[in-house]
Parts: structure tokens; C-alpha cells; sequence
């Protein structure tokens, strides 16, 4: 490889051949700097360059040339991931967030989005034909990482996991080659992106299945004093038996500014009129909230109530596990206690949540754990940590607190860790939320060993190794 400068030099001169206008942003240019931004400080690196991609083509001749000059390369979607892995110090970002074109097929109720969009793209240009499909519930995170980690959103209740509403994609190979995956097409490279995408490819389109989606719906957050915790409690037990699908309720702790004392907040989702969601939930507004934003609104906006919580400042990490209702009052108040301590013992950390992720869950166990590669189907919800501080110093303390919480909360709430029973239950972690410090095995439970063949076969030189952990792994034949 030659300096820097020149490899890159070269690299603009091919990505100028078949016209393209994909720029190749290095330390010196204009535009470098808001190019390494990702949704948390603490994922910015300092690449060698930034390629803004503009077409598969793009892609293809980037890989390309990242193998030719063994350049190690990361890519990003929305930059939202907290393990760092759409960011690089010692290499090249290929860089999708130019390529956010959706396309809407009205008659086969299909929505093609480019690699680079983010769900505020897909959900405001599917609203126009009144279709949805099952996005992020906060709508600056990337179509891209979001999918190809399985995806759950508010439509979860009602149509499964993102990926189980993905029809097919437009895949670069580590080859270069761009393909196509679906049931028709390479199913086995379909069965491989739907959980584990991140590691066989740059996805330059996404199709998904929509759905006509009726406008408008009722949802909005409510706020709540710690001393309510036993009534919403028993209404997340008593939701767990009385949701149809078309409800959601995502609550948990946080202790946000100005007062920053601590609250449990409620958003609440209902696909419905609203005097039908104002009785579905009426004992969370007998229980006398301290706040109620909640309203009818388009449903292209539902996945934009969370954004003031979610903004782009300050370092930030993201911890997965799972819960099962029933819970105990007590035991969700002990874990109140150990988060409050923690945040209130360090500055400005009163915006990170611990967030019960109460989206009904039986669409997706229909469908079984080895349809696809995504392995995280249970009979148990996702609880999900998002910490945010500002402080370098406190990386490490964090990354422990939230591990030893999010342990506390999975294990004493009944998630089984025997592995046996994970592979039949599910794996209790859901990978988007992960930080690379887990194994392929946690994550992909039995699935992992054909994605490490299937790994082997796609990316046999382990080209997208930034993820989570996975490694190409030949076939044995045993005669
Ligand atoms: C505020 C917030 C809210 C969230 N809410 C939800 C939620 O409601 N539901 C949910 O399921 N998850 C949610 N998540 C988790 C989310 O799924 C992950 O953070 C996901 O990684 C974000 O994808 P991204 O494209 O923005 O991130 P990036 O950091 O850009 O990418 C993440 C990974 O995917 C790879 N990647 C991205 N795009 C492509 C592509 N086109 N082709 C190949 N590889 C690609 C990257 O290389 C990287 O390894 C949330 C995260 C945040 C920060």
C-alpha cells in the first residue's frame, strides 16, 4: 500500500470512471469532520477516509479496492450502533447516509429503501400511499444496521421483526459482485442477512413487505413518580394478557433535566381510535400521571416521539436483555434504586434509561428460531440500557454498571441462561443492542454454526469483521 494521500488519490480517480460522483473524504477536506460523527461521541474515529457512496457501483469498486490495497474498511448506515462497529481509526468508512431513496410499489404494497435511509424516510414516504412497515421506534436510526440486526417497532405486535417483513435485498459481496437475496434468490445468503446481515455484505436496498396502515393512532409518553411504580406494574402484568397486537407500551427509569430526579416514563402506543386506547389504558390515567403528551397523531410520526430523548450529544452505550411478565413491584423498584444511585452518584447522566420494551412478542415466535439467522425468539420481552455521559473517563464504569444491571434484571426475572434451553427458547439477547462483547454463540445461539459456514463461503477472507463476532468457518465433510 502507498501513503495515505496517493492510495486515496487512486481511489478517486476509479470511482470517477463510470461517472460517479462518490467523494472520497480525507483528514483534509471540507466535509471530514461531520462525516466521522456517529449518534455517540464515543464511536467517532479518525478514518483514513470517508467514501460517500452514491450507487452500488460505488461500493463494488471501493471493495475493491480496499482488498487490492489491504485496507481495512467499516461500513455506515444511520451511525447509530454503540459498539463502534460503523466506525474505524485505521481505515475507510464506506459511507452509505447519501444513498436514502425510497420507492413505494402501491400496487404490490412493496417499499424499496436505499442502504443509507433512515426510518423517517421509509415512514413518511410509505405514509403517502397509507402503508407501513415494521421501523425503529426513534426515526433518525439507520434503515441499514436496524434491519440487518432483526428490528422490532411498534408494528411488532401485528406483523413480526422488521426482517420477518424483508421480501429481499441488493447485496455487494465481499467479492465485489452485487446480487440479489431473497427466498427465490441466494436463500441461503437471505437466510444469513436476516440477524447476521452486517457481516456478509453491503446491503444497497432493502424491499420490504408494507402494509395498509390506517392514520391516525394514539400514543405519546406519560410520566410518572417512582412512588407509581406498583400500579403501572400490574398494568404491564395485566398487558400481557389483554393486548391484541396493535398495542405497545415501552417504559422504564430515567432522571431527565432540568430536575433531573428520577421518573418512570411510559410511552404508549394504540392502533386505534382513541376512545377505544383511552379505555385500553385507562388504569395507567386513573393512576394520576405527572405528565400526559399523549394525542392522536399521523402515524408517520409515531416513530419521531422519542427523538427529543435521543438526540445526537454525549457519549452513549446501548445493553440488551429480556424480562417476563409477570414482574414483582418489589423487584422493579430494587432495580430503580440500583439506577438512581448510579446516575445520581455521577454528573450529567440523567437522560440514560432502563427501558422495559413491552411490544407483544407472539408474531414473532410464529416463526421459528431456524427460518433465519436472527435467533432472539422467546417467550420474553427485550429490555434495553441506554446510558449517556459525557465524561471519558467513565467509559469503563459504565459499560460494568449497565452489564451487572441488565444481568440482574434478565436473571431474576426468569430468563433461563442454560444454554440447552436457550437454543430452544431463544438467546435473551437481541444483537442490535450489544456491544461486540459477546460471542457469536449468545447472540446466533444454534444458528451459529451454519452462519460460520455460510460466513465462510461469502466472506472467506473475513472482510466485514467489525461486528459481532464471526468467523468463517469451513465445511467439514465427514466420509
Ligand atoms: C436511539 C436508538 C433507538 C433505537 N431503537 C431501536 C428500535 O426501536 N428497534 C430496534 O430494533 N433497534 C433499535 N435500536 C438499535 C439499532 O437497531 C442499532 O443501533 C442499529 O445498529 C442501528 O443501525 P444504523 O444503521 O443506524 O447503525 P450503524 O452504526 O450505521 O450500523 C450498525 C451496523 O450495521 C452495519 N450496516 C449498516 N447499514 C448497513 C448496510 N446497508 N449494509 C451492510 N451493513 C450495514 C454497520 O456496518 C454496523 O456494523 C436503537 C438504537 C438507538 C441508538
Amino acid at each position: 500500500m502507498g501513503s495515505a494521500p496517493d492510495v486515496y488519490a487512486t481511489l478517486r480517480e476509479e470511482l470517477k470512471g463510470g461517472g460517479s460522483v462518490a467523494e472520497v473524504l480525507t483528514p483534509d477536506s471540507a466535509g471530514y469532520g461531520e462525516s466521522i460523527k456517529r449518534w455517540s461521541e464515543h464511536c467517532e474515529k479518525r478514518a483514513q477516509a470517508v467514501v460517500l457512496i452514491k450507487s452500488a457501483s460505488d461500493v463494488s469498486k471501493t471493495l475493491k479496492f480496499a482488498r487490492a490495497n489491504k485496507i481495512p474498511f467499516v461500513v455506515r448506515g444511520g451511525g447509530h450502533s454503540t459498539s463502534g462497529s460503523s466506525a474505524i481509526d485505521d481505515g475507510l468508512v464506506i459511507d452509505l447516509s447519501k444513498m436514502r431513496k425510497v420507492t413505494v410499489d402501491p400496487e404490490a404494497k412493496t417499499i424499496k429503501a436505499e442502504g443509507g435511509t433512515i426510518w423517517e424516510d421509509v415512514d413518511v414516504e410509505a405514509a403517502k400511499y397509507g402503508l407501513a412497515t415494521v421501523g425503529g421506534t426513534v426515526n433518525h436510526t439507520g434503515v441499514g444496521g436496524l434491519t440487518l440486526g432483526g428490528g422490532y417497532g411498534y408494528l411488532t405486535g401485528k406483523y413480526g421483526l422488521t426482517i420477518d417483513n424483508l421480501l429481499s435485498v441488493e447485496i455487494v459481496l465481499a467479492s465485489g459482485e452485487l446480487v440479489t437475496a431473497s427466498s427465490a434468490s441466494n436463500p441461503d445468503l437471505f437466510w444469513a442477512i436476516r440477524g447476521a446481515g452486517q457481516n456478509f455484505g453491503v446491503v444497497t436496498s432493502f424491499t420490504f413487505q408494507g402494509h395498509p396502515q390506517p392514520n391516525p393512532v394514539f400514543a405519546g409518553t406519560l410520566v410518572f413518580p417512582p412512588t407509581k411504580i406498583p400500579e403501572i406494574v400490574t398494568f404491564a402484568n395485566k398487558f400481557h394478557a389483554t393486548n391484541d397486537g396493535n398495542q405497545a407500551i415501552l417504559w422504564g427509569f430515567s432522571a431527565p433535566p432540568p430536575a433531573n430526579a428520577p421518573v418512570v416514563l411510559m410511552q404508549l402506543f394504540y392502533n386505534g381510535p382513541e376512545s377505544d386506547a383511552k379505555e385500553f389504558f385507562a388504569d395507567l390515567f386513573n393512576a394520576e400521571p405527572l405528565v400526559d403528551m399523549t394525542s392522536m397523531i399521523p402515524y408517520e410520526k409515531l416513530n419521531s416521539l422519542l427523538n427529543h430523548a435521543t438526540g445526537f450529544d454525549g457519549r452513549k452505550q446501548f445493553g440488551g436483555g429480556a424480562f417476563k411478565l409477570p414482574l414483582n413491584p418489589a423487584f422493579v423498584q430494587s432495580l430503580l434504586s440500583d439506577f438512581t444511585e448510579f446516575v445520581e452518584r455521577h454528573e450529567r447522566m440523567g437522560e440514560s434509561m432502563l427501558l422495559f420494551e413491552t411490544v407483544p412478542y407472539k408474531k414473532v415466535v410464529e416463526v421459528p428460531s431456524g427460518e433465519m439467522a436472527f435467533a432472539n425468539r422467546g417467550d420474553y420481552y427485550n429490555l434495553a440500557s441506554m446510558f449517556k455521559w459525557f465524561d471519558p473517563a467513565l467509559d469503563g464504569e459504565i459499560r460494568e454498571f449497565s452489564k451487572g444491571l441488565l444481568k440482574k434484571a434478565s436473571q431474576t426475572a426468569g430468563v433461563v441462561q442454560d444454554e440447552k434451553i436457550r437454543e430452544i427458547e431463544g438467546v435473551g439477547v437481541y444483537g442490535n443492542y450489544s456491544n461486540n462483547d459477546v460471542s457469536a454463540k449468545e447472540v446466533y445461539g444454534s444458528n451459529a454454526r451454519k452462519l460460520e459456514e455460510l460466513k465462510h463461503k461469502y466472506d472467506p477472507d473475513n472482510l466485514f469483521s467489525r461486528g459481532l463476532r464471526l468467523v468463517p468457518r469451513p465445511i467439514v465433510v465427514v466420509n
